[in-house]
């Protein structure tokens, strides 16, 4: 079927999506995720589940994750790990500093100047613009080990049942927002009655989803062909058709996939505002030429992602009574952050890897997108703001990698479309 429609709560015809990712942003995009700056991405599949005795280490063989060896990674890749480490331990001793400079001042002249004032309201906003609304992995734990993306593919791994409910269960049923009746998982959700922010939050979530099942259709492991018997990953139709064909699911196919393009619209939106501060990035891994292509690479990419004309509006979220958005907002993050820490639960190594990566892309989206409109250099903010808009090279990686996932899942549907 055709999706011939408009995205929920975006003035953006599917259609106009499909020829966009199809035609103009797949294919580079796919090239640059193979360069070594996207492709090596550090991360902790150790780390405990924080909600429920861990029922993790999945016998699955397809679910296993090859670490990378240590000469594997450029030098350049993880020199820049220390480089940031340093900055961002700079950042919170300037920080410790100046609020014990400030608790200081208020002990000893509760009549508080203006000047002050001032300067407490800007720090404010600078510790504002560093929270995230994911939990991101410490670089330095020992647990914390590169995977290669390339080499460990987003795929079928046989990650079913009990295990896999229990993480939706508790994504949908527990940190999305509900209408005041609660609605039971796996059952019809109604987005009726839900606020602008509250809806876009469950189709952020349930896109995501939809991007996660459309790749274990996309890459399903086939019978094999050969006398060895060696395994082949591709696409199976009817488990798409399972899945999404609204015949089979009761209606519900086709919603969720429209909302795969808004969490698409969302990201896409994310890399826009963030195109001056990327395109001022280095992508530094010590191998000059290819560092080059790569800069050059993402600015070409990024003129596409700039020139398109029915972005996603951010501006319509968390407006209104200052004192309520600012509650909503916390709140927002708050259930985002959740479920960043849910992923340490997922019981399969290989669906954690592409959970926690993808879960922290769409946070990295989201903090550019709600933590002011100080990123790049054409911000009208101070220096000392825009110091604070940093992206650690994990949320660049996390961020291009997840949006190239939902890109290349729009680009899935349609080769299923063909087939069918
Ligand atoms: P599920 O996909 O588990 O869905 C559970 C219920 O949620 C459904 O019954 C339906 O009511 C509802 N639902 C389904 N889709 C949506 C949607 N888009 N929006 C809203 N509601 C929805 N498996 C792999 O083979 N490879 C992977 O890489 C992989 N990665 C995963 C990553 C994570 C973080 C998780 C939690 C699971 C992952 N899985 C992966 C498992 C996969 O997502 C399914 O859970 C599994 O295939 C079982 O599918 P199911 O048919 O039981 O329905």
């Amino acid at each position: 079927c055709k999706l011939n429609e408009q995205v929920d709560d975006c003035a953006c015809q599917i259609e106009s999506l499909d020829q966009l990712n199809n035609k103009q942003i797949h294919p580079p995009l796919q090239s640059l995720l193979a360069k070594d700056y996207f492709r090596y991405f550090k991360v902790n599949l150790k780390k405990q589940c924080p909600f429920w005795p861990d029922d993790s280490r999945c016998a699955l063989k397809d679910c296993h994750v090859s670490a990378c060896s240590e000469g594997q990674v450029p030098d350049g890749i993880k020199a820049e790990i220390h480089e940031k480490n340093k900055y961002s331990k700079e950042a919170q001793e300037e920080k410790s500093q100046t609020c014990q400079e400030e608790r200081e001042l208020s002990a000893l002249d509760t009549t508080i100047s203006k000047a002050s004032q001032e300067a407490f309201k800007n720090w404010t906003d600078y510790d504002d613009s560093q929270e995230n609304f994911c939990e991101i992995d410490d670089d330095t734990s020992a647990d914390s080990q590169y995977v290669d993306l390339l080499l460990n593919p987003e795929r079928y791994t046989g990650y079913k049942g009990a295990s896999t409910h229990r993480i939706w269960r508790s994504i949908y049923d527990e940190n999305c927002f509900k209408p005041e009746k609660g609605i039971a998982y796996g059952k019809q959700r109604s987005l009726a009655g839900l606020c602008l922010e509250k809806r876009a939050f469950y189709r952020l979530i349930s896109g995501l989803h939809t991007s996660i099942n459309i790749h274990l259709c996309a890459q399903y492991l086939l019978p094999s062909k050969t006398m060895l018997g060696s395994k082949t990953w591709g696409p199976n139709l009817e488990e798409f058709k399972s899945r999404f064909d609204p015949k089979l699911t009761n209606g519900h196919g086709p919603q969720r996939l429209k909302n795969l393009y808004f969490a698409y619209l969302v990201e896409l939106r994310a890399l826009a505002k963030a195109a001056p501060y990327l395109e001022q990035e280095d992508f530094f891994t010590g191998n000059d030429e290819e560092d080059r292509d790569v800069k050059q690479g993402i600015k070409n990419l990024l003129s596409f992602i700039k020139s398109f004309p029915h972005h996603f509006d951010e501006s319509k979220l968390f407006q209104g009574n200052p004192k309520e958005a600012h509650i909503l907002k916390e709140e927002f993050k708050n259930h985002f952050r959740n479920i960043s820490r849910i992923m340490d639960c997922v019981g399969c190594d290989k669906c954690k890897l592409w959970g926690k990566l993808q879960v922290q892309g769409m946070g990295t989206a989201l903090k550019i997108l709600f933590s002011g409109d100080g990123m790049g250099p054409d911000s009208t903010v101070t220096n000392q703001h825009k110091k604070s808009f940093q992206l650690r090279r994990t949320e660049i990686v996390s961020l291009f990698n997840a949006f190239g996932r939902l890109s290349k899942s729009i680009q899935t549907i349609e080769l299923f479309r063909e087939q069918s």
